[in-house]
């Protein structure tokens, strides 16, 4: 299968159990963790209009910047290689160098070009300043923020927001989603859905922020849930690992435990801790992610 020609649009599943059964609401699952084989789930959506840019400003180079497994370098390294556009990634962390993993592995065997900074480096990614520097440093590439999250990537998740109207026939009361950078979750608000955006960060609150920043006029509903993230990104315990395994036993669903597994965990909770009316309808978006799981 080819990276210009995903699988979409992508499935929409319902989901039962006695839960659900008992607070009387209506769960379905938006199966864009099966989008594409490397490049899955909301960076697919995140990347295409980015890629689209950078293809008609005929960039020379796309550059990036991600933690050591980023799904977003990963995502980035395939697409540039399917697309013949040179990549350059920002690896959060000087120690790393030298000592990949597979992810930066992944990377490198797509062709990206990996440059390691310190993590007080990385913390400048934003900057106006930092970032002139590092355009002039590699020639005049084509920027993209960390995970993707620009305002082109709004435009390609809303895309999946029309899926699901058509496939359900409305719009869901909720449509929610794991969140990282917050870029895939103001996509869905930008579109007009209510939206309960599970961090998988610690400390999560700074996402209304940053979403709301990157919406030009919000319509949807942000709910913001932050105490499903486990200790923190990419921190996780036997619970949630016991939970991954029950969900795939019963749904024949893989989750991931950085993102998708911290976010099921949670809405579970709140359909199960009567948090919904009767008759909510909730759509749950499988954001992908699973070429990063780590099988323990
Ligand atoms: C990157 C990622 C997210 C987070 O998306 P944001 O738009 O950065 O909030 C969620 N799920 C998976 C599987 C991801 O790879």
């Amino acid at each position: 299968m080819d990276l210009l020609t995903p699988t979409i649009p992508t499935p929409l599943q319902r989901l039962r159990n006695a839960d659900i059964e008992n607070a009387g609401v209506q769960l379905y699952v938006k199966r864009d963790d099966l989008i594409h084989p490397t490049v899955s789930g909301n960076k697919w959506r995140k990347l295409k209009y980015n890629l689209l840019e950078a293809q008609n400003r005929q960039a020379k180079a796309i550059l990036t910047f991600g933690g050591s497994y980023s799904n977003h370098l990963y995502a980035t390294a395939a697409a540039g290689n399917a697309l013949g556009i040179k990549t350059i990634g920002i690896v959060r962390g000087l120690e790393l160098e030298g000592r990949e993993n597979s992810t930066l592995q992944f990377c490198r065997s797509q062709g990206m070009e990996l440059h390691f900074i310190t993590r007080e480096e990385y913390r400048q990614r934003h900057s106006d300043a930092y970032l002139r520097h590092i355009s002039e440093q590699f020639d005049g590439p084509c920027l993209i923020p960390e995970g993707g999250t620009t305002p082109l990537a709004l435009k390609g998740v809303a895309e999946m927001v029309g899926e699901v109207k058509e496939q359900l026939g409305k719009m869901p009361d909720f449509i929610a989603t794991a969140a990282g950078t917050g870029g895939t979750a103001a996509g869905i608000l930008a579109a007009g859905a209510n939206v309960l955006a599970f961090s998988a960060l610690k400390g999560g609150d700074f996402l209304a922020g940053d979403i709301q920043n990157l919406l030009p006029e919000q319509s949807g509903n942000l709910t913001l849930l932050t105490d499903y993230h486990f200790g923190g990104y990419a921190r996780w315990d036997k619970e949630l690992l016991t939970f991954m395994q029950d969900f795939r036993t019963q749904y024949g669903i893989q989750l991931e435990q950085v993102y998708t597994a911290k976010m099921f965990y949670g809405l579970f909770d709140l359909i199960k801790t009567g948090y919904f009316k009767r008759n909510t309808s909730i759509v749950a978006v499988h954001t992908g992610g699973l070429q990063g799981l780590i099988t323990v």
